[in-house]
């Protein structure tokens, strides 16, 4: 299964929850051991906090304050920042879904961020029946 999604920013963080969700109901599947995968390098899908907007605020602008995009770095792009934090937020999470809910803690929500964009990005996920 893929999603598409369609950034609007330099850097945001979208909830795919949802989406995420939706698609494994889809195909029929209840239970199981769900990948959701973003194969590109300036993006990254982490579980993190979903009430507080505010909260995506503050780790983007912590996320900036490793790596700051006004440095001058060695990458031949413009965007050495945004694959630094890429890596260091990682390009997938795993969640367990059983009784056709993922099992995610109360204030937990699977996010695309975004570091590079606006762009399309592609987002995996595949499922391990059990
Ligand atoms: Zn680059």
């Amino acid at each position: 299964m893929e999603l598409k999604i369609e950034t609007k920013h330099k850097s945001e963080m979208i909830e795919l929850t949802d989406m995420v969700h939706e698609a494994v109901i889809k195909k029929g599947i209840k239970s199981g051991i769900v990948t959701v995968f973003v194969p590109h390098t300036t993006a990254s899908i982490i579980l993190f906090e979903n009430i507080d907007p505010q909260l995506r605020r503050d780790f983007l602008e912590a996320l900036g304050r490793i790596a700051p995009a006004n440095l001058s770095y060695h990458h031949q792009g413009e965007n050495a920042a945004a694959h630094i934090k890429s890596a260091l937020c990682g390009a997938r999470v795993v969640v367990p879904m059983e009784n056709a809910k993922l099992q995610l803690g109360e204030w937990q929500g699977i996010f695309l961020c975004e570091f590079d964009g606006p762009r399309t990005r592609r987002v995996i996920i595949q499922v391990v029946n059990g």
